[in-house]
């Protein structure tokens, strides 16, 4: 497709603390969203960099602002919007913007129509993900400020797991913690969710029973997926919790929280630096966050940070098959799941009690199926689209709003 004759557009954005991402998709009521372009704007508020590139790959805008300039959110937002404008000509029009938001909480188990009541629940949640939430909502109240006829739609990494039953969703604390919000919410559901639409057309034998879908990224966690809903996730309360991860530690012994607190002395802030920031890969190899360069190294530390990694996850798909009653197929997708040969081989060579039969010339072919054929669990690679899921949501939501009114609780997606 030719930019030129584009003339409606989905804009997808991910905002983060420092930068923004984003997707522009095509809109044409026939077909399914299709990617134009894509690409980020980064280093906010210290040496900012903006670079874009069509839907092949290749680079097609840049900039650098320079270090120290001092380029905000509300800038980057600026920027992009009227370098889309000159790439797409005048006839072009964003019709809608959707946002992936962090948190949902209990609430939005749907996408929801942004309005002003919207983004007063979803202030209310910014407790729950400080680091994130505030960065999403910022980029929502920037656009409604500039364009408030704009549609905007949030799309929540929480919604995914609301299906889960409430003993999956639980804390063994008082109850009066559960009522106030303490409870497992799991994410990366944008990525689960796509995996599971996209089933269907690889294994509708595993898409209709029990899968263990694994997102192993710089944020790493697995979903028991159930006939397409989720089940059970490795993530909870917030996003550190489950896998050890490129810098983050998963699951801790809580008493282990206690012990810094007490005999280390330290205070909030630390914990918080030392469990997102210092630990996972990072931490245990001392050398780096990064899988390929764990791979590459001869490091005994680097090893151990691997294998830490591949028997947590081992551990893990064991209680997610328990949470399913058996399992039909393995999803490995984001960047280590999509592309490292070695961490799919040795966790579905360890996966073989469970029935998962490796095809070795499969796996390091990429796939799609690295099963064996006849193998009683299959095993597949499936790239992730968490940007296209939101703009089908951003998509379907403005179809579903359009025919209800705007403040019209249903038209939010949520359960109340
Ligand atoms: P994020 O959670 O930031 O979106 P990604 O899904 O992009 O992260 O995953 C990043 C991780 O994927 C990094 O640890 C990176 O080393 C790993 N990765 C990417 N390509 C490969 C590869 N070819 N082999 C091993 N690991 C890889």
């Amino acid at each position: 497709m030719s930019r030129s004759t584009i003339d409606e557009t989905i804009l997808v954005l991910n905002a983060g603390s420092s930068s923004v991402k984003f997707s522009l998709f095509a809109e044409s009521s026939a077909s399914a969203p299709e990617l134009v372009l894509h690409g980020r704007v980064e280093g906010l508020y210290a040496s900012p960099k903006f670079a874009a590139k069509d839907a092949s790959g290749a680079r097609i805008g840049g900039k650098d602002w320079g270090e120290g300039a001092t380029l905000d959110h509300d800038g980057a937002v600026g920027f992009l919007l009227d370098w889309l404008q000159q790439q797409l000509g005048a006839s072009h029009k964003v019709k809608a913007v959707g946002h992936r938001v962090v948190h949902g909480g209990t609430e939005f188990s749907a996408p929801a129509r942004i309005d002003t009541r919207v983004v007063a629940r979803l202030e209310k949640l910014v407790p729950l993900a400080p680091l994130h939430q505030p960065h999403n909502l910022a980029l929502i109240k920037i656009l409604l400020a500039r364009s408030p006829e704009l549609p905007q739609v949030a799309c929540f990494d929480t919604a995914f797991h609301r299906s889960q039953p409430d003993v999956a969703q639980s804390f063994a604390l008082p109850a009066e913690y559960a009522e106030s919000g303490v409870r497992r919410y799991g994410f990366h559901g944008l990525s689960y969710e796509y995996i599971a639409a996209v089933l269907p057309q690889f294994d509708p034998r595993a898409a209709a029973g029990r899968t263990v879908a694994l997102h192993l990224g710089n944020g790493a966690s697995m979903c028991a997926i159930r006939a397409g809903r989720s089940v059970a996730t490795t993530m909870g309360f917030t996003p550190l919790d489950g896998l050890p991860m490129g810098t983050r530690c998963g699951a801790i012994d809580p008493g282990v929280l206690l012990y810094l607190i007490n005999e280390r002395g330290m205070d909030a802030r630390a914990m918080e630096n030392l469990l997102y920031h210092q630990s996972g890969l990072l931490g245990v190899s001392g050398l780096s966050s990064d899988m390929r360069t764990l791979e590459a190294s001869n490091e005994p530390r680097a090893k151990a940070a691997i294998d830490l990694f591949v028997y947590r996850i081992g551990r893990e798909l064991g209680s997610l098959a328990a949470a399913l009653g058996g399992l039909d197929a393995i999803v490995f997708t984001a960047g280590i799941g999509e592309n490292s040969v070695l961490i799919r081989e040795r966790v579905c060579r360890d996966a073989a009690w469970l029935g998962v039969d490796l095809d070795a010339e499969a796996n390091r072919a990429g796939g799609p199926c690295i099963g064996r054929a006849g193998s009683r669990v299959s095993a597949w690679v499936i790239p992730t689209n968490e940007e296209l899921m939101i703009a089908r949501h951003t998509r379907a939501t403005l179809r579903t709003s359009a025919s209800r009114p705007i403040l019209d609780p249903r038209s939010h997606g949520c359960n109340e």
